[in-house]
């Protein structure tokens, strides 16, 4: 007999922070370099060579840790991790353990049930491993170390969520938490953000949590919610069964949605850490803390909230238009160049949402300008172009960032307000139409609809819908 079962989530977030430069040397943090090229003996784990800390990784540290309500830890320090695994030419992980950098914080999450608040444990600081490519061709691994070194927190939560819809809210809070303060563009593709998954199941009721298992490489909302689901199941099984659940850690398989058990989880004594002797201990002044809070942007909540007031948009445009930093910043840039917060959002609602969920791209890749945009809804409030036309014309600007004002000059796409030119076309569709125009002389109002229409094809789109329509009553 199935009884009802709670599912148990934690999270450790893994985030690439956006700084030029790796964590502890001069090299360079660029996605994508020829294998190699981004390296040095500090970041190759040559022996002798010694780390210097990047200020800016504590400065992208604390500020993710204020916005997510932690205490700073002022004094922290970093410890050795120790393992051995061929993408780690040291041989140790340079992490903290003892005292993180950041603790106790929170952020509320909004769940079908309402308002919700997830514990975060800590977030620590640590560097990146190098990558393996595995030639399955010539049968051999080769290592490439320029991810070697790049600046990583780890967030990790308390178990506070129960399903994966909350965990997916939670990582989307997360992600524009740190989007908005430019700390990372938190791409789960490309591995800037990475989400570890553990998960235990009890029976509802009870408060003794079960074992855990943790899942690794989600890199995707989707995969992650499948995984949750897939693992939540597989553990019950397993308790119906009367099995035990192993503490392991799992992978994950998106294509064939099954996780397979890569190690039994350590505990942190397996890994052997030790306070970092190469690294001072890293302090935090009230003054630079108080810099650091000093710099901190606005952030979703509060502009959300502005929208609303200053600009008077609903709710729902308010939350589309935030949902990604890009898009404020678009929204915001383009607003202050023609004054017109509604029309702008709705050209980013309708059009930009559409051609964005066609194209199957993330906001953060658009590549148009404010300056573009605002230049079309000028060329449409001034009656230079009609709707039809902008449409057409923001496509364009959506893909390829053309001067619409230009293009429409270029193209011959001015409305066509010319009323003799506009009478001698509709007097030929009126001619060419003998049945409609009998239709509408016999009382059928919607016939006109017609001629409007056949007008603006022979104008190639170009005219103005109010103009035909008088000249057409006019002339009928
Ligand atoms: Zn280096």
């Amino acid at each position: 007999m199935s009884r009802e079962y709670e599912t148990v989530i934690g999270l450790e977030v893994h985030v690439e922070l956006a700084t030029k430069t790796k964590i502890f040397c001069g090299c360079s943090t660029a996605f994508g370099g020829a294998p190699n090229t981004h390296v040095c003996p500090v970041c190759s784990g040559m022996p002798g060579s010694l780390p210097v800390l990047n200020r800016q990784v504590v400065e992208y540290a604390a500020a993710v840790g204020l916005a997510t309500n932690c205490t700073i830890t002022q004094c922290c320090k970093f410890d050795r991790k120790n393992y051995f695994y061929p993408d780690n030419p040291q041989n140790y992980q340079i992490s903290q353990l003892y005292l993180p950098v950041c603790r106790d914080g929170k952020v509320e999450i909004e769940t079908a049930d309402g308002k919700k608040t997830v514990g975060i444990h800590e977030i620590h600081m640590e560097e990146d491993a190098g990558k393996l490519i595995h030639d399955e061709w010539e049968d051999c691994s080769y290592v490439d170390f320029n991810r070697s070194g790049v600046p990583l927190i780890e967030i990790v939560s308390e178990p506070d969520m129960r399903s994966a819809d909350e965990v997916i809210a939670y990582l989307e809070k997360l992600r524009l938490i740190i989007q908005y303060l430019g700390a990372s563009d938190c791409k789960l593709q490309e591995g800037s953000m990475r989400a570890d998954v553990n998960l235990s199941v009890r029976p509802a009721g009870t408060s003794k949590l079960g074992t855990r298992t943790e899942m690794k490489n989600l890199n995707s909302f989707k995969a992650i919610a499948r995984a949750v689901e897939n693992e939540r199941r597989r553990q019950i099984e397993l308790l119906e069964e009367g099995r035990p659940v192993v503490q392991e850690t799992r992978r994950w398989d998106d294509n064939k949605e099954y996780s397979y058990p890569m190690r039994s989880k350590e505990d942190a004594q397996d890994y052997r850490y030790f306070p970092e002797p190469d690294l001072p201990p890293v302090v935090i002044s009230d003054q630079w803390l108080e810099e650091i809070r000093q710099r901190q942007p606005e952030l979703r909540d509060e502009k959300l909230a502005r929208y609303k007031e200053e600009y008077m948009l609903p709710d729902y445009d308010a939350k589309i238009l935030t949902s990604s930093k890009k898009m404020a910043d678009l929204f915001e840039e383009t607003v202050a160049l023609c004054q017109k917060p509604k029309k702008v959002s709705n050209w980013l609602m309708v059009e930009t949402m559409r051609l964005l969920k066609e194209q199957e791209m993330e906001p953060e890749d658009m590549a148009f300008s404010p300056e573009n945009l605002a230049k079309l809804i000028e060329l449409v409030e001034a009656g230079t172009i009609n709707g039809t036309i902008a449409k057409e014309v923001f496509e364009l600007v959506f893909r390829d960032n053309i001067d619409p004002a230009a293009y429409v000059e270029e193209k011959g796409l001015k409305t066509e307000n010319d009323t003799d030119a506009l009478r001698e076309i509709v007097e030929k569709v009126i001619a060419d139409n003998p049945q409609s125009v009998a239709d509408y002389r016999n009382g059928k109002e919607k016939a006109i609809g017609f001629l409007v229409g056949q007008t603006m094809k022979a104008t190639r789109g170009k005219a103005n819908p109010a103009v035909i329509n008088q000249l057409l009553k006019e002339l009928l």
